[in-house]
């Protein structure tokens, strides 16, 4: 028994000297390019074995040594290893100073929304994912927490709504589902001066495209779950911050609610992550593609999306990213019209959902926006003939082959 709790005493000591010599070469790669980030952070060899992929840690708990002596790990929800792997990871890739890893995007959105409380006035961009929308209009109202939404391409429109008791600013670009612009160094500037924390929701363009931390906001968010996870196999979200205060807060409040990634989809994330930046890359261009054969075809009213050179946050979403992404939406006049198209489509999935290796039209109205009211969404540009894709890794003709075999059904009928 003695010989067993010795010999866990030298591992133990072995894994915290391998821990603080790992601690350089970690600061080290936040200068690589994101390619080689998303394949070597957070997944160094495993020190006992020389894994090549970070062991899932099944374990609730950690065997503590010695009551007067904090280790790294006592109890999962707090803290386990497979997590902090990939919320080392998802730091790095948004270069901020502390990640958070969650059950869901909505679990990471509530939690960062924990950091007001009763009395506290928020400003959110309409232009917001649904869910979101229903948090921020239904639930925390019944805290205390009021919620004024605005036209947020308009940082002047932010400004205004500004009142004595505002504390943060909920922010998402390209939006959901219209792709719609804020300025974030803009946004970034305006909060700072006014001392409120800025979110900014960064699902549709992941860390590969856009690094809102370094425009200046506070607090990024991630439904995991889409681009960052990839195949449409698990729901997660997650949290970046840079500054220590603000971790922090934010590491209480994970703690405190509880709503943590299992070690299992925390390993499923990480593998997720190791391939994100080919993915992003790949995905876009076919985006492009596919954006350019819509808006040219005569069935669709409408394309949105950030890379069409028409799209009126083209230039300042070109300023602040790396990239359109892969996630756009046309309009094709009317639920019928909707209907009668999604039944022809062969490749892409009708689901709810984006970011994944398949492509997948939703629909907005039924789907990710269900929870707004109907005039709510007609006022946002959701109407009956909106579709969204999220444009996958097939081949881009095939892709565009299809979707036009589709539209080619609708002539003829209700023009
Ligand atoms: C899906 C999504 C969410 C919610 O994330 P879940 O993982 O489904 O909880 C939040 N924001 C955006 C932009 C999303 O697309």
């Amino acid at each position: 028994m003695a010989d067993q709790e010795q010999q866990k005493d030298k591992l133990s000591q072995e894994q915290q000297q391998n821990e603080l010599s790992q601690a350089q070469p970690h600061q080290a790669k936040d200068s690589l390019r994101p390619a080689t980030q998303v394949i070597h952070t957070g997944t160094e060899p495993e020190e006992h074995t020389g894994a090549a992929s970070v062991p899932i840690f099944m374990a609730s708990t950690f065997h503590q040594r010695d009551i007067d002596a904090p280790q790294d790990f006592e109890y999962s929800r707090s803290g386990n290893p497979t997590r902090q792997a990939v919320e080392k990871a998802l730091a790095a890739l948004e270069g901020g100073r502390a990640g958070f890893a969650f059950a869901s995007g909505m679990a990471a959105m509530t939690t960062a929304l924990g950091l007001f409380g009763a009395g506290d006035h928020l400003i959110a961009t309409r232009d917001i994912y649904g869910g979101t929308y229903r948090l921020l209009s239904q639930v925390w109202p019944r805290f205390g927490v009021e919620t004024t939404f605005v036209d947020a391409t308009d940082v002047e429109a932010i400004a205004a709504a500004a009142r004595p008791n505002t504390r943060g600013l909920i922010l998402e670009t390209p939006s959901n589902p219209t792709l719609a612009i804020t300025d974030l160094r803009a946004a970034a500037d305006l909060a700072r001066q006014q001392g409120w924390i800025s979110i900014v929701d960064n699902t549709f363009m992941t860390p590969c495209l856009q690094q809102p931390l370094a425009l200046g906001i506070d607090v990024v968010v991630h439904s995991a779950t889409k681009f960052l996870g990839g195949h449409s196999d698990l729901i997660a979200g997650a949290i970046v911050v840079d500054d220590p205060a603000l971790a922090k807060r934010i590491g209480y409040l994970q703690n405190a609610f509880g709503a943590v990634l299992s070690p299992h989809d925390s390993w499923l994330l990480l593998r997720g992550i190791k391939t994100l930046y080919v993915r992003m890359q790949a995905m876009q261009k076919t985006a492009q593609k596919v954006a350019t054969a819509l808006q040219a075809h005569r069935e669709v009213k409408k394309v949105y999306y950030p890379g069409l050179i028409d799209h009126p946050g083209y230039g300042v979403h070109k300023a602040q990213s790396q990239g359109a992404g892969a996630v756009l939406s046309f309009d094709l006049g009317s639920r019928e019209r909707v209907k009668a198209f999604l039944t022809k489509v062969r490749l892409a999935l009708v689901a709810v959902s984006l970011g994944g290796v398949e492509s997948i039209l939703s629909y907005p109205t039924t789907m990710s926006h269900a929870a707004m009211e109907p005039e709510e969404r007609e006022s946002r540009g959701i109407g009956p003939g909106l579709l969204r894709i999220s444009v996958g890794l097939e081949d881009a003709d095939d892709l565009i082959a299809d979707l036009e075999q589709a539209l080619a059904a609708l002539s003829g009928g209700q023009e």
